[in-house]
This record gives structure tokens, sequence and C-alpha cells, in this order.
């Protein structure tokens, strides 16, 4: 009995640390490195740290298609626009 609920509970950990791996890939971050961190640590820690260092920065607009980019985007990654200049 007491063997299945730590079973349970490690399964749970474990999928939680999957999911701040998902998530950290997701926001173009080293999976491997969130998930070490929320397995040794906490995933909430994982959690944290990612959305913390996730934050977008300053946003600027493609002029050719409108939509909002991150200012340090090199290419509007909605059309590939690379040429011409943003507005702020
Ligand atoms: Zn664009």
């Amino acid at each position: 009995m007491e063997v299945t609920v730590m079973g349970i509970v490690i399964i749970l950990y474990l999928l939680v640390c999957f999911y701040v791996m998902y998530f950290a890939n997701r926001k173009g971050k080293s999976g491997i490195a969130f998930f070490l961190l929320s397995f040794f640590s906490s995933p909430m820690l994982g959690f944290l740290v990612l959305l913390l260092i996730s934050t977008p920065g300053k946003l600027k607009k493609c002029e050719r298609c409108a939509e909002l980019v991150r200012e340090d985007a090199k290419r509007c990654r909605y059309c590939g626009n690379e040429n011409i200049f943003f507005d702020r």
C-alpha cells in the first residue's frame, strides 16, 4: 500500500517535471536543463524561473504584416520579413 502511494507520487512528480520541460521547449529554452532543475529542486521553482526569464521584452511591429514581434528579432516570425525596418 505504502509503495503504491509512493509510486503514484513519484509518477505525478515526474509528469510535472516533464510538463516544465515541455513548457521550456515551447518557450525556446533548454528543456533538459529545466527538467533537471525541476527534478532536483522543485517543479514549482523550475516553473517560476521559466516564467521569470521568458517574460517578453519590448515588442515592435512588422511593417509588412503588422504583427507584433520581439524587439531583438532579426526577422518577423509571422511573414519572414527581414528587410523592412520595424516601427516602435
Ligand atoms: Zn511580418
